[in-house]
């Protein structure tokens, strides 16, 4: 496990929501004076296992208690520092802006307290306005890289983009109010945007036309693809060719040759899956087919809150359940980078790094 954590990692699908500490959410439960009764949740909070059903009341469970814009603040920067202290160097990290009237929040505003928490982070260099060729990358301004292990430098760095995320209970209307937050606030970071929320919910024709405005305009578009068994919505959601899918658990034959052809790449999120029961069990996940087939893949933790996981562990676990060695499980983090949805400046400062660091991770 702790070479895991030593490795450089690169993290592309995080909830922010779903990544909140435990500690953090129990401490908002146990000061809320509001509808929510302390001890009735304090079991919930803690449970280990999670149907997918469960997973969704949870988050409403957590958006009742985070959606104000001091501790979506306080949440950002907790998330951003728990990732760097874990040595993933690139987080494309994922939120849904919300709207509340009661309290003065706006889709725009709740971006902009987001944006806030990453400028308070001060324990680690966070990098989350887009390069520009005159900026110093991140990691090449110092002769010798971050990891600890490497080179006994403690500070660590991380490039943070953002992706908007339009959930599957939302409008068109609400929807393409997304897409335009996201186009307003590209110079701030955001590269792109996800579909989520609960799969069982809403229809593909509803998102469409904001999705395919934020293709038009350029913006990078990931979906939640086959968390549940959908063949039409699987065949759409090809059909429409995203950057990047996650999960894709219920892929029929055809899906999955379609899928491997498109090369389209996949977010594994092995913890989460198996929680959720989206795959009867660790050793049947179709990572070992798409991995086997050389598909692009990349390692995530979807909500490493919810799932009481991180990034490393995930590693770990593909490493134990899958056999793959340090040289396999570092190639598998090094490829991720050319999955992100960041400009290439700050690709090749990635490439660069994960070249320079190869040698010390044998
Ligand atoms: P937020 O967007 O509020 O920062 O993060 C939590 C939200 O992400 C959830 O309410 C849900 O919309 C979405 N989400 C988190 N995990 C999953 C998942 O495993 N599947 C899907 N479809 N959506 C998820």
């Amino acid at each position: 496990m702790e070479w895991c954590v030593s490795m450089p990692k690169v993290e592309l699908h995080a909830h922010l929501n779903g990544s909140i500490r435990v500690s953090t959410l129990l401490e908002l439960a146990k000061a809320e004076k509001g509808d929510i009764d302390f001890s009735e949740v304090e079991h919930v909070i803690v449970k280990y296992e999670r149907s997918l059903i469960e997973v969704f009341k949870m988050f409403d469970l957590i958006h009742n208690l985070t959606t104000d814009h001091n501790t979506v603040t306080r949440i950002t920067k907790e998330v951003v520092e728990d990732f760097a202290s874990e040595n993933v160097v690139y987080l494309e990290l994922r939120t849904t802006p919300k709207r509340n009237d009661s309290i003065g929040m706006s889709k725009r505003s709740y971006v902009e307290a987001v944006l806030k928490g990453l400028r308070s982070v001060s324990s680690v260099d966070v990098a989350f306005i887009p390069h520009n060729e005159d900026s110093k990358s991140l990691f090449s301004s110092l002769p010798t890289i971050t990891n600890d292990k490497c080179n006994g430098v403690a500070r660590k760095r991380i490039y943070v983009r953002l992706l908007l995320s339009i959930d599957r209970r939302e409008t068109t209307e609400a929807a393409l109010e997304t897409v335009k937050l996201a186009l307003e606030m590209r110079h701030l970071g955001v590269v792109g945007i996800d579909l989520s929320g609960n799969p069982k919910v809403g229809e593909w024709t509803t998102y469409l036309p904001a999705l395919e405005f934020a293709k038009e305009q350029g913006l990078h578009v990931t979906l939640h693809c086959g968390e549940v068994p959908n063949p039409e919505e699987v065949h759409n959601m090809l059909d429409f060719h995203p950057q990047r899918i996650g999960h894709a658990c219920f892929f029929e034959d055809e899906h999955q040759r379609r899928l491997k052809s498109s090369k389209i790449p996949v977010e594994i999120c092995l913890t989460s899956n198996v929680r959720t029961l989206s795959v009867p069990s660790i050793d049947v996940h179709h990572f070992v087919d798409l991995y086997n087939a050389k598909h692009p893949l990349v390692l995530c933790t979807d909500d490493s809150g919810v799932f009481s996981t991180c990034l490393s562990k995930e590693y770990k676990i593909a490493a134990d359940s899958f056999g793959l060695g340090r040289r396999e499980m570092f190639e598998l983090s090094r490829n991720g980078v050319e999955h992100i949805f960041a400009d290439s400046g700050v690709k090749e400062d990635l490439r660069n790094f994960f070249n320079s660091v190869a040698k010390n991770m044998e």
